[in-house]
C-alpha cells in the first residue's frame, strides 16, 4: 500500500480511527440513480475509499468506516443518488490518538 507524503500508509491511518458501527445505514446510495453517472466523483473523493466500481458498471458502498466528513454528498452531481445523515447519537467515528 503506498504512503503518503509524511510516510503513513492509508492503512496505518484507518487504523487510528475506532468506529461504532450502527445497524443501521446513516449514508444509502440509489443504484438506479448511479447507474446513468459517467464521472463517480464519490469513488475518487471519499478519503476512507468507500466507494468502488463494480465489473457491471454499478456502485458499491459500505458505510461502516464512514469519517462523517459529507464530500460524498458534496461532490456528487446526480439529485437523490446518495442520501446522507450523520448517524444516530452513540455510534459512528471515534478519533483516537495515533
Ligand atoms: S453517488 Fe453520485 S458521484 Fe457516485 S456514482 Fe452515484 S451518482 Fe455518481
Ligand atoms: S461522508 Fe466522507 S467518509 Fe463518509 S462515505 Fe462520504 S466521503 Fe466517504
Amino acid at each position: 500500500m503506498t504512503a503518503d507524503p509524511a510516510g503513513v500508509s492509508f492503512g496505518e491511518r484507518m487504523a487510528t480511527v475506532e468506529f461504532r458501527v450502527a445497524g443501521n445505514a446513516h449514508i444509502t446510495v440509489d443504484a438506479d440513480v448511479c447507474a446513468s453517472c459517467t464521472t463517480r466523483e464519490c469513488v475518487t473523493a471519499c478519503p476512507a475509499n468507500l466507494f468502488a466500481e463494480t465489473a457491471d458498471g454499478g456502485i458499491l458502498f459500505n458505510y461502516e468506516q464512514c469519517f462523517e466528513c459529507g464530500t460524498c454528498y458534496m461532490v456528487c452531481n446526480k439529485e437523490g443518488a446518495i442520501s446522507w445523515s450523520y448517524p444516530q447519537g452513540g455510534y459512528g467515528v471515534v478519533f483516537r490518538r495515533g
